[in-house]
């Protein structure tokens, strides 16, 4: 049976790293906006070329670029369902996804909401580095749990040793405020979103608090996952 899940949560929640182990769980495509738009940056096609000024800036792409993109992804899924990550981060996207799915006869099963403090979220976004192999191998220069380990001089994957690197809007304060100030608006952004498909009530909502470890961010998860 296909499992279709939302996850919300501000950069630096480890909205990544859960989505990878839920989506291990039930099989499910993982879908990443932010991913997708990196894939084509990375590419050098049309949609790449647009969209890389505005992610630099940490700026939102253009809805006209981005809810065609997503769900034509989504429509591409495979039988298992997906987990989307990334989309949809304003209001305006979370009522085009809900209407796409009602055209679709598409259920959404699970909306996955990590809660976290901004400054926190700030502090580990900063210190999170991306594998060149698989972009669901977590590594982060703070947490023992997932940092990366040291080969000839350098840092490298924890998982398999991959080459790393961090993402350039990263390490740019103004781009990190900036996708903040859109995530945490609960007026057309992300929290937006979030409450639209909280009182939509059509999903089981999954509230957890994203500033414990890694490991009880998961168990409280899964608890609620059946
Ligand atoms: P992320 O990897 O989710 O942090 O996304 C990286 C960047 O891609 C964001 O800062 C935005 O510029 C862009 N992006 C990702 N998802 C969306 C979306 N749903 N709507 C608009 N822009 C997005």
């Amino acid at each position: 049976m296909a499992v279709n899940i939302l996850a919300f949560g501000p950069n630096g929640s480890g909205k990544g790293t859960q989505g990878a182990i839920v989506k291990d769980k039930f099989g499910t495509d993982h879908i990443e906006s932010g991913a997708i738009f990196r894939e084509h940056i990375k590419g050098g096609t049309e949609l790449g070329k647009k969209a890389k000024a505005y992610i630099d800036k940490g700026d939102l792409v253009p809805d006209e670029i981005t809810i065609p993109m997503v769900l034509e992804t989504l429509a591409k899924s495979k039988k298992k369902g997906w987990l989307l990550d990334g989309f949809p981060r304003s209001k305006a996207q979370a009522e085009a996804l809900d209407k796409s799915l009602n055209e679709a006869g598409m259920k959404l099963d699970y909306v996955i909401e990590i809660v976290l403090d901004r400054e926190i979220a700030k502090q580990r976004i900063m210190g999170r580095r991306l594998c060149a192999n698989d972009n669901n191998h977590p590594n982060h220069i703070a947490f023992d749990a997932i940092k990366p380990v040291e080969k000839d001089g350098k840092l490298v994957c924890r998982v398999c040793g991959g080459e790393l690197s961090a993402r350039a809007d990263d390490q740019d304060e103004d781009a990190i405020n900036k996708r903040h100030n859109i995530y945490y608006d609960t007026e057309t952004g992300t929290m937006a979103a979030v409450n639209y498909f909280k009182k939509a009530g059509k999903a089981k909502i999954i509230s957890v608090d994203g500033s414990v470890s890694i490991k009880e961010v998961t168990a409280a998860i899964l608890k609620e996952l059946n």
